[in-house]
């Protein structure tokens, strides 16, 4: 599926230091009322949690990470589930050393200091729906 959209505004914020990740992205969009849009963020967090969606079991498998890491980087974007704002967004982690891993964003991603930008859109509506061929919510 493929739909045009127009730019409305972006938002350029931070979190302090404790904020779960997730949940001050979605925060912020169900604050100001972004249904559509895009996000990215970087910075650091005290621990993380990502998800690995497993093709065959169709279930997410979630890694805790209990120390401290930079975020390289954090992107996603902005859409409907449920008459909500859904944020889906992946995360690049690196530890003391520079070694990289990530996954899909999962509450319980704590923020140490964190700096985003959110792009709202508009002209189009996108929300997700129970998808068949691969038992996650996609955009119909
Ligand atoms: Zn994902």
């Amino acid at each position: 599926m493929l739909k045009e959209v127009q730019h409305k505004s972006h938002f350029m914020g931070s979190f302090p230091c404790g904020t779960d990740l997730l949940e001050g992205l979605t925060g912020i969009c169900e604050k100001e009322n972004i249904t559509l849009g895009r996000v990215e963020a970087i910075g650091a967090v005290q621990k993380a949690c990502f998800g690995y969606y497993n093709q065959k079991s169709r279930e997410y498998q979630f890694t805790e990470k209990n120390f401290e890491m930079e975020i390289l980087k954090c992107s996603g974007n902005i859409s409907l589930n449920d008459g909500k704002p859904m944020v889906h967004a992946h995360i690049i982690l690196a530890d003391e050393k520079g070694t990289a891993f990530g996954g899909h964003l999962a509450k319980g991603t704590v923020v140490f200091a964190c700096e985003f930008i959110i792009q709202s859109f508009g002209g189009a509506e996108f929300i997700r729906e129970f998808d068949d061929s691969t038992s996650l919510r996609l955009w119909k």
